[in-house]
């Protein structure tokens, strides 16, 4: 009887054992699985921006480019290739592609650069405040890349009563 309780006992205890490490385990597969996917689910927020180094920037874009989309510049007014253009088509992020304005949407301003009474989405660009040269103004970005684009003003027409004034230089336009 005695030697059946010492053959017993330690089986007991191995059974406890393995029921007591089972929900640990289960602990640690769920953690990773949670972990892997918050990891995809950053992968999958990055791979819509498009983030490249300055030096990058500097090899594709033109000076003009450049000197509007990454160092926050302002082609001079009236001189721009679409500010007296009215074709049917999209107005596309010269640096990245990201598809920002419509024809639809542009009207004659007469401010001396492409003004458009929204954008495609409110997604596609970002708006910061910009207290640069002592006046306060909201600078348009492309979402996808944050290249300057221009400002928004509140002096346009209805429906929105907004101007986004853009430099031509930071759009490329696609006929649809
Ligand atoms: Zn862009």
């Amino acid at each position: 009887m005695k030697a059946i309780l010492f053959l017993l006992i330690p089986l007991l205890l191995l059974v406890t054992a393995y029921f007591i490490m089972q929900p640990s385990v289960n602990a640690n597969s769920l953690y990773h699985i949670m972990t892997d996917s918050t990891k995809n689910l950053q992968g999958k927020s990055m791979e819509n921006k498009v983030v490249k180094s300055e030096e990058e920037w500097k090899k594709e874009l033109t000076p003009e480019e450049y000197r509007v989309l990454r160092e926050k510049g302002t082609e001079r007014a009236f001189t721009g290739k679409y500010d007296h253009f009215f074709e049917k088509g999209v107005y596309k992020c010269a640096a990245c592609g990201n598809e920002l304005f419509s024809s639809d949407h542009k009207y004659d301003s007469g401010c001396g650069w492409p003004a458009y009474w929204t954008a495609l989405a409110k997604d596609k660009v970002i708006l910061k405040e910009d207290r640069s040269f002592g006046m306060v103004r909201t600078e348009v970005l492309c979402a996808k890349c944050e290249s300057h684009l221009g400002h928004v003003f509140d002096d346009g027409p209805e429906p929105t009563g907004q101007r986004y004034c853009i430099n031509s230089v930071s759009l490329e336009f696609e006929k649809k």
